[in-house]
Formats: structure tokens, C-alpha cells, sequence
């Protein structure tokens, strides 16, 4: 590693150091360690402390909040009894959601991108950021992050960015050792000159969307530039990780690319470890499945955000679908296991026989095609379906039936699909690729 690399890096410690005793107080070196020492201890104490958490976040919520004193009754709710909270509740009676205990000025604004539908409000407190931020820092370390490492962040969210003036936005890049590449404007100018920075700066860690990461992956490999930064690890989340933009990116930068799932409303909730299964952050949150048999069958997941007093969210339906195992990790982490993410309820198909088919299906069988560059696949109802396709000139009548047959190998025979050419399907405004979209009604 360069020798500006080494110094920048405990430039950035120093600073990581100040700013953590400046937003956390002088006992936050201990609240790390206590985080780190809970999300490895044994499934007994994780549990018993989860539910403690889970008590305590019940009883607050009845004897402070109006929504939820009116819909418990009681003080001695059980969770079970307790309906799925939905996004449209929210909408509709925000203040009813906010505790009296927590004053106004206390709270902090947050909203969902709104990537699948319409952006979500809602708030947050300061312990809830600092709690979540404890739990990132942790878990990053699974894939190699630590304090003052260099970073090479490929994101793009809008308000992210806007959020920010210029100046500040480059401050904290710097300050932080992060490197940015907008994930909304990749070109190949912009990849050409990320790549040559990345070769004097060294990144140790890669924090990416899945679509983003791929496409800087396929750049590098098409132009056959090789990196050289020696990466502990590549952190991905705010998306689906299809399993050809793992294998892509794991071979041209060669580490390995662990899955962060998360969401706005209620931060970490899930993170890959070096075994490649996805642990459930049960020191922040309640995790159900919401299926018969949620080991078996998968279905929407539900929240419990245990640390955030000023608006709870209490059994939470945040729009993806999973499943869990019971299995013991050979990674040795005694955190459960969710087994299956499925990915966005709205991106997840279902067959007339209630089964459900998620987008990881159709882009393994049609990311590779010939003659398509680019694919969208919109259920329409339970008999039709819109397969949107931008063709190059490899594409025969062959190629259409394949696809047509793909989709009714697991839809059902009897379903029509319309085959639509496009010159291009376009980003939506969040940035995210969509390649799959459900417009069936929910449930
Ligand atoms: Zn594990």
C-alpha cells in the first residue's frame, strides 16, 4: 500500500475516533465493544435480551403512543396478537404513531426512497441512528470495513446526494476515506476514471449497489483492466444481489461479496457472513415471517424495531419476502438465519396455485440470452404477462420462444405472454434496475 495510503488511513481513524465521542459520548468505545460482544454471543443471551428489549418497546408504545393505545386495550399484549403494521397506516395517521414521551424537536425526519411506490415518512431519534450505526459498524467488520480503511462507495440515491451541499458531501468523503463513484451517472468515462484513482488509492473495501458493482464489474472485464487493491471485502444492500452479479464481481475483484439487508424504516436487518448466510441483527430488531410454516414457507417480513421510542414500528410488513432456517452456521455466529430473501414483495411473482416465483428465477435464465441486452418482465394478473425486450440483431424466433417457455415453466402453460420491443427500458427514479414488477394486488 502506498505510504499517503497508510497516512491517510490514520488520518481518517483519528477523525472517525472524534466524530463517534462527539455524536455518541465519551462511553462509546464501550457501547462498540458491548455491541460486537452481543452479536456473538450465545442464542440464549441474544434472545433473552432481544426479548427484554421487545418488552420494554411494547410497554412504551401502549402507555405513550395513540395508535397503539387504542389497538392493544391493554398493557399485557403479546406480540403474536398484535395485527401487521402496513405502510398505508402509517400514511394515514403519521402523528398517531409518535410517542408523547419523545418531545417534537427530538424527532428526526426519514422517508423511504420510494422506489416500489410512494415514498413513506416517518421518524426516527437519536438513539435509534446511534444504536443503528453501532450495528453497521459491526457488521461491516464481517467484511473487512474497519475505521480510517479506504472505501470505494458506488451509490446513488437522489436524496442522499441532494442532501448534501458539494462542499460537505467532499469533506466527509474525505475525512471518512471514502471514495465515491455515483451509481446513477456510471459511464465509461466515469468507471475509466474511478478504476485509475482506486489503482493510487487503494480501497480495502468495496459498499455498492448490486446493479452499480455490476456494471463497474462487467466495464473492467470488458476492457480487460484488472485491479490490483487487494480488497478484504465488497458490501452490497438496497437491492437484490442476483446471483450472476455475485459471481461477476467476486471474479474480476477478487474477494468476496457479502449481502447487507436493510431498510430505512428500521436500519440493518440482516447481514451475510464468510459462510455466506444471512444472520438476523436481533440485537436492534424482531424478525417474523409472516407464512404458516415460516421454516418452510416463505413469506412478507415482518418488523419489530426494538431502539426507536419516537415513532414504533411494531410488526412491520416492509415489503420483501423470506424465509428462515434452523440451521447452526459453520461461521460459528449464533445469530438465526434467514434463509431465503426473496427479495421485493412487488418484484415476486405468485402462480394461480398461491406459489411464489421471485426475480432471482427469471434473471438467471435470461441474464446471458443472446440477442437480448436487456429484459423486463411485468405480471400483469394471474393469466398475463408483459415481457419488455431490447434485442440486438442475434435474436430469432427461437430466442422469443425460449423465453415465452421459461415463463410458463413456472407460471403455468396457460399463460399468455406479450412479447413488447423496446429501444431501452429506462432507469426508474430511484436508480435501481428493475427486472421484474408484480402489479397484482397484494396479500
Ligand atoms: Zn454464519
Amino acid at each position: 500500500m502506498p505510504i499517503h495510503s497508510t497516512a491517510k488511513k490514520l488520518v481518517s481513524k483519528a477523525a472517525w475516533y472524534a466524530y463517534n465521542m462527539y455524536r455518541k459520548g465519551i462511553s462509546y468505545r464501550s457501547q462498540l465493544s458491548k455491541t460486537a460482544a452481543l452479536l456473538s454471543a450465545s442464542r440464549a443471551d441474544i434472545l433473552a435480551f432481544q426479548n427484554e428489549q421487545l418488552e420494554k418497546l411494547l410497554r412504551h408504545a401502549y402507555l405513550t403512543t395513540p395508535y397503539y393505545r387504542e389497538l392493544f386495550k391493554t398493557e399485557s399484549i403479546h406480540i403474536s396478537q398484535i395485527p401487521p403494521l402496513e405502510k398505508k397506516d402509517i400514511r394515514e395517521q403519521l402523528e398517531h404513531f409518535c410517542s408523547e414521551a419523545v418531545p417534537r424537536e427530538q424527532r428526526i425526519r426519514n422517508a423511504t426512497g420510494g422506489s416500489t411506490g410512494t415514498p413513506l415518512t416517518f421518524y426516527q431519534d437519536r438513539n435509534y441512528w446511534n444504536q443503528r450505526n453501532l450495528s453497521v459498524y459491526c457488521f461491516d467488520r464481517w467484511a473487512g470495513w474497519d475505521f480510517g480503511e479506504s472505501q470505494l462507495i458506488i451509490w446513488g440515491a437522489l436524496s442522499d446526494v441532494e442532501g448534501n451541499a458539494d462542499w460537505k458531501h467532499q469533506l466527509n468523503n474525505f475525512w471518512r476515506n471514502h471514495y465515491w463513484l455515483n451509481g446513477f451517472h456510471l459511464t465509461d468515462a466515469t468507471m475509466q476514471t474511478a478504476f485509475q484513482q482506486m489503482d493510487r488509492c487503494y480501497p480495502r473495501t468495496i459498499l455498492a449497489y448490486p446493479s452499480s458493482l455490476y456494471q463497474f464489474a462487467t466495464y473492467l472485464s470488458e476492457n480487460g483492466l484488472s485491479p490490483k487493491w487487494n480488497l478484504k471485502g465488497i458490501i452490497t444492500s438496497a437491492e437484490m444481489l442476483h446471483s450472476h452479479y455475485r459471481s461477476l464481481a467476486e471474479t474480476v475483484f477478487r474477494t468476496k461479496v457479502y449481502n447487507r439487508y436493510g431498510g430505512r424504516e428500521v436500519g440493518l436487518i440482516a447481514m451475510e457472513c464468510e459462510a455466506g448466510h444471512m444472520h438476523i441483527n436481533c440485537r436492534d430488531l424482531y424478525l417474523e415471517i409472516d407464512s404458516p410454516d415460516p421454516y418452510t414457507i416463505p413469506g412478507d417480513i415482518l418488523i419489530t424495531q426494538l431502539n426507536n421510542y419516537a415513532m414504533p414500528f411494531i410488526r412491520y410488513r416492509i415489503g420483501d419476502i423470506g424465509r428462515l432456517s434452523d440451521e447452526v452456521c459453520p461461521c460459528g455466529n449464533q445469530l438465526p438465519i434467514l434463509a431465503e430473501l426473496l427479495g421485493r414483495s412487488t418484484a415476486t411473482f405468485r402462480t394461480r396455485t398461491g406459489t411464489l416465483i421471485h426475480a432471482g428465477y427469471f434473471t438467471q435464465q435470461f441474464y446471458n440470452v443472446l440477442g437480448v441486452d436487456q429484459f423486463q418482465l411485468i405480471q400483469e394478473s394471474l393469466k398475463h404477462c408483459i415481457l419488455k425486450v431490447v434485442i440486438n440483431t442475434q435474436w430469432t424466433g427461437a430466442t422469443r420462444r425460449y423465453m415465452v417457455q421459461k415463463i410458463q415453466e413456472v407460471l403455468g402453460t396457460d399463460v399468455s405472454v406479450t412479447v413488447k420491443f423496446e429501444k431501452e427500458i429506462p432507469l426508474p427514479t430511484s436508480g435501481k434496475r428493475e427486472f421484474t414488477i408484480s402489479n397484482l394486488p397484494c396479500g
